[in-house]
């Protein structure tokens, strides 16, 4: 081996070197030494793998023939553990018959015995530069993972078919105590089925399917019941794809409780504060409802009521308007109890009121007018006197809008109130 005087630039790794005979160990770390950073010196196979167990190197470099266990042997059972371990084999050409093996092995550099500093640096700078890059690759992806664990959202990768990767948030929302678990169980989109998916909703493919189909699923509902709490809970999923790569990133945003609010708002926005059913506001979309179905389904008929409470002027005159208020909720109580579940029932005004009567035509309505009217004239209310309503009925035909049907009931009323009140009219 020449001493050669020239200067390497030392690189940051770590290398394990394992050699028996004593002078070649001697002389070869006397030059790794000016060549890297860190080097652990072993004796043979067995000392190798301890060594090599203890301090997990960059990079090893082994003699073949050694006592107890051999260089080939020693690779063997590290690339076992770590089977993208760089491993260099010093050969000379006595050992040739090992190199076949080592070859099989998958062992990636030699080097040639006696060793020569420039061959030995060269293929060091070889490693040093792959084993940076798979460090850089490793800070990389424990960098997105806790990027991807850092989102409350549910994410999930995918290459359209295969779940990839998923986050944290994931794992604890399907209860799983590994990522492995939760592959094994779901190792494909498929088995993300939700409970309830706006796509079965609107046709019959559910989202996965529609995602493969046409990828038309932005910003869509789907609704996953939590195996811990058993509670539903609603996601708004958005997926991109990650450019030049057949790789999809699915977010699944939890809205249950922004969802909650816009019912509850939606709910309250449609509500009488009184009496506790429908407003004026909600009537248009009931009624469109219908007027569709009767377009849609021949012979099929709904009907309209709208009522009014006799001379409640003097009611609120002679008890007050509390007492009158009460009038109305106990009103609204008997009517409720006389309609269907089916019927939709709309505070108008102050003391006036309509009924939407679906699959109802006019006689089943006159029925359930003069039904409403006897009840409410039997029923004994918080005052000392009968309370009474007058009626105006009318079914719905397809050619109908919406004023008209107003306009119909409205004098139909009209004319109850006017030929004596507590009466029903039909028109
Ligand atoms: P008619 O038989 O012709 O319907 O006579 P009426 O007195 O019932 O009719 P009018 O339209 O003259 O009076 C309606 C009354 O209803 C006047 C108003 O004070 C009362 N009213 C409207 N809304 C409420 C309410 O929310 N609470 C109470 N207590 N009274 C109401
Ligand atoms: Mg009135
Ligand atoms: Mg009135």
């Amino acid at each position: 081996m020449s001493s050669n005087k020239e200067k390497y630039e030392k690189l940051d790794i770590s290398i394990l070197f394992v050699e028996d005979d004593i002078i070649i160990q001697k002389t070869t770390t006397h030059i790794l030494e000016n060549m890297v950073s860190e080097i652990r010196i072993a004796g043979d196979g067995k000392q190798g793998i301890e060594l090599y167990l203890a301090r997990k190197p960059d990079l090893v470099i082994t003699d073949i023939e050694m006592p107890e266990m051999n260089g080939i042997q020693m690779a063997k059972a590290i690339l076992e553990m770590d089977p993208e371990k760089p491993i260099v084999i010093m050969t000379s050409h006595v050992e040739s018959e090992f190199l076949i093996d080592a070859i099989n092995l998958g062992i990636k550099g030699f080097l040639p015995k006696p060793v020569i500093h420039k061959t030995l640096y060269h293929l060091l700078q070889k490693f040093y530069s792959e084993i940076q890059m798979k460090n850089e690759f490793i800070k990389n992806q424990s960098r997105v993972n806790k990027i991807m664990n850092f989102q409350q959202t549910m994410v999930i990768l995918t290459d359209g078919i295969n779940v990839l990767d998923i986050n944290g948030t994931v794992l604890e929302f399907f209860d799983f105590q590994s990522k492995q678990a939760f592959l094994e169980a779901c190792p494909t989109i498929l088995d993300l089925i939700p409970v309830f998916d706006q796509f079965l909703d609107e046709g019959t493919e559910n989202w996965v399917q529609s995602f493969l189909r046409s990828g038309a699923i932005q910003n869509n509902r789907v609704r996953f019941i939590n195996p811990k709490s058993k509670e539903f809970r609603t996601f708004l999923i958005r997926y991109n794809r990650v450019p030049e790569e057949n790789i999809y990133i699915f977010n699944l945003t939890d809205v249950t409780e922004i969802e909650q609010k816009t019912i509850s708002l939606e709910k309250k926005a449609f509500t009488d504060d009184l009496t506790k059913i429908y407003n004026r506001s909600k009537f248009q979309e009931v009624f469109d409802a219908e007027l569709t179905k009767i377009h849609e389904i021949p012979d099929l008929a709904f009907a309209l009521i709208m009522f009014d409470i006799d001379h409640f002027k003097s009611v609120n005159d002679t008890y007050g308007h509390n007492v009158g208020d009460t009038v109305l909720v106990d009103l609204v109580e008997e009517v409720k109890k006389t309609i269907r579940r089916t019927d939709s029932f709309f505070r108008w005004g102050g003391e006036e009121f309509l009924l939407i009567l679906p699959s109802t035509d006019s006689n089943g309505a006159a029925i359930l007018a003069e039904k409403i009217r006897s009840r409410v004239e039997a029923r004994k209310f918080s005052i000392d006197r009968k309370v009474t309503v007058s009626l105006g009925v009318t079914e719905v035909t397809s050619i109908d809008k919406m004023v008209t049907v107003l306009e119909r009931a409205d004098s139909a009323l009209y004319e109850a109130k006017y030929s004596g009140r507590n009466r029903y009219i039909l028109r």
